[in-house]
């Protein structure tokens, strides 16, 4: 048994067979197969030889090699693919061993290239390298093949990973993939955000996975602890499996809610809604008892598809969200692409530190066809309910004007052709920067709402990366000086009469409920799955109980007193959560 210690992304427990995917440069496990799967395992050992020479021959007639060391290196390594005696090896290994067919190229490459590296010739010790780089190539196919088998699950498993992106995260089918853990990521990473809404269990940062696991493990996610358990012995699985019973129980009590106000408990109404990545989650929203879309994170149209979405897709997608929301509000966010939000293909530009740079409205500023192909059919989606636009990563007045007069542009071409549009369509903005967390006064005399992206709020003000596992214990919403931005905008917001809302991850914290409330928040946007849990902590407070909790916060100076303290309080309410 094995237990490993990563950062709790999404709650929940899983229990499955591991699958290790997007295995790059990974160890390979030693997996073991049945005697009915060697003829399986040969075939696919056959195949990947077939590829990878069918591959360097195209390298070598493509590129019209003329420097005699290239020639050579290609020549060595056909050589060894076409050897019959290393392939044999190969193979008997599979056989006699019933290990998979990556595990035994792996382990004999490995051990060819050991021996070479130890050979006391510059010349031998130096074709170490190319022997890995034929097991890198050889893997490269067989691997390739998990991706295959990923979308042919037949039972449930959990994912292993060093990492994922969103857009893998979201392919997951939610039949079978019932839990993830990776080596590496952040609590608000975008990868982690999308398992939170896809109610998946996850735990990310985990340091090397690869080596403790094999096919025919076990393996337990804890999302709710952050704790990963690799072939547990019979008590703990035992524990678990008691403990998911609990869990599930618990969350069908607390579903119960659904129909119920988020009402404290001395009668103040909050509004929860919820983010979404996909318009067929609005639907989730509704059924876990949200009242609208407080964010939908609109370039997973980007992500997904591989392709730059039409305006016909981008109408289509906010279309089918307002339908299955009916009156309630859809708050769509204009494409926030750039940084871990990547698209497949096409756009990526070559910087040294995205996350400072051309991300998010700063893009959409400066490719304005596809901001405006995007502001076009959100304005054509107006007319179909409770639509509302919101500008992500506004850092300055001057951005939220320019991103206006684009929308007013829009306006007009629609008008030339009569196309039918809210004209008084709420126009608001994230505030996600300390810049415009300072300036919330100046931004509130232009802006119908605020919703604070804590994720990048605490990124920006902290100066730590969000999806980075080496800094993560510092990324905290638990320090002062977010407590102080939060507060700031809180007022800022209702001096200038305006919506507020709070739509980072830390709407989801249950430890986090009470003082976002005695902050003064009224609505809050989260994870759609977390809506119950959220719910019940709304209608088990009172308003001024909330406000002694943060007035007592505000005299706190150290981010663990706080977050010890906020989770003392939360405990009392739910301790099942903790
Ligand atoms: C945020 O930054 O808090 C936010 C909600 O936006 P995203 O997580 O998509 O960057
Ligand atoms: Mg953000």
């Amino acid at each position: 048994m094995e237990i490993r210690k990563g950062i709790a992304v999404s709650p929940g427990i899983a229990i499955a067979r591991p699958m290790l995917i997007d295995s790059k440069d990974y160890r390979i496990p030693r997996r073991s197969i049945l005697p009915s799967q060697r003829s399986r395992e040969i075939v696919r050992l056959r195949k990947a030889f077939a590829t990878a020479l069918t591959e360097l021959e195209q390298i070598e007639a493509a590129q019209n090699i003329e420097e005699s060391k290239i020639r050579d290196i290609f020549a060595v390594h056909m050589r060894f693919l076409r050897d019959r005696s290393f392939r044999r090896r190969i193979s008997d290994m599979v056989n006699n061993e019933l290990v998979t067919a990556e595990y035994a190229v792996s382990a004999i490459l490995r051990e060819i290239a050991s021996h070479f590296a130890g050979i006391d010739d510059s010349y031998i010790s130096e074709r170490a390298a190319d022997i890995y780089d034929i097991e890198k190539r050889l893997l490269t196919h067989l691997l390739g093949k998990r991706q295959e088998e990923l979308d042919h699950l037949r039972e449930e498993v959990v994912i292993l990973a060093r990492d994922l992106t969103p857009t893998q995260t979201a392919g997951f089918n939610k039949s079978f993939v019932i839990g993830f853990a990776t080596e590496k990521g952040g609590r608000t990473s975008h990868t982690a955000i999308v398992a939170r809404s896809l109610g998946i269990p996850a735990v990310v940062a985990l340091g090397d996975l690869s080596s403790e696991v094999s096919a025919d493990s076990v393996v337990i996610v804890d999302g709710n602890r952050g704790v990963v358990v690799i072939d547990p012995d019979e008590e703990t699985l035992r524990q678990y499996n008691q403990y998911a019973r609990q869990m599930t129980q618990f969350i069908s009590k607390l579903n119960e809610l659904r129909d119920l106000p988020a009402e404290t408990r001395d009668g103040i109404d909050v509004q929860l809604l919820g983010n979404i990545e996909f318009p067929n989650e609005a639907e989730m929203v509704i059924a876990k008892g949200g009242q609208g879309i407080g964010l939908y994170r609109t370039e997973f149209l980007y992500l997904y598809g591989g392709q730059e979405p039409t305006e016909e897709d981008h109408y289509n997608a906010y279309a089918e969200a307002v339908r299955s929301v009916g009156k309630r509000p859809v708050v769509i966010r204009s494409m926030d692409l750039g940084a871990d939000k990547l698209p497949h293909s096409g756009w990526r530009p070559n910087e040294a530190n995205p996350v400072l740079g051309l991300r998010s409205i700063r893009y959409c500023l400066q490719d304005l066809p596809l901001f405006k192909t995007q502001l076009r059919a959100i304005l054509r989606a107006s007319v179909l309910g409770d639509v509302r636009v919101m500008f992500p990563l506004i850092t300055n007045l001057q951005e939220l004007r320019q991103a206006k007069m684009i929308l007013r542009d829009v306006m007009e071409d629609l008008d030339e052709y009569a196309v039918p549009y809210n004209a008084h369509m709420p126009v608001g903005i994230m505030i996600e920067t300390p810049s415009s967390a300072l300036t919330a006064g100046l931004l509130a005399n232009e802006s119908d709402f605020f919703s604070i992206g804590t994720n990048d709020l605490i990124q920006y003000t902290l100066a730590v990366d969000r999806a980075n596992e080496h800094v993560s214990t510092l990324f905290s919403a638990a320090e002062p000086a977010i407590l102080r931005l939060i507060r700031n905008v809180v007022q800022d917001a209702f001096k200038a009469g305006i919506g507020l809302s709070i739509c980072g991850e830390v709407a989801s914290d249950p430890e986090f409920i009470m003082l976002l409330l005695g902050m003064g928040v009224r609505t809050l946007s989260l994870a759609p799955p977390m809506i119950p849990e959220v719910k019940k902590i709304i209608r088990s407070v009172t308003i001024e109980e909330c406000n002694e909790l943060s007035r007592k916060v505000a005299t706190m100076d150290s981010p663990r007193q706080i977050k010890n303290y906020l989770r003392d309080a939360a405990t009392r309410i739910l301790p099942e959560t903790f």
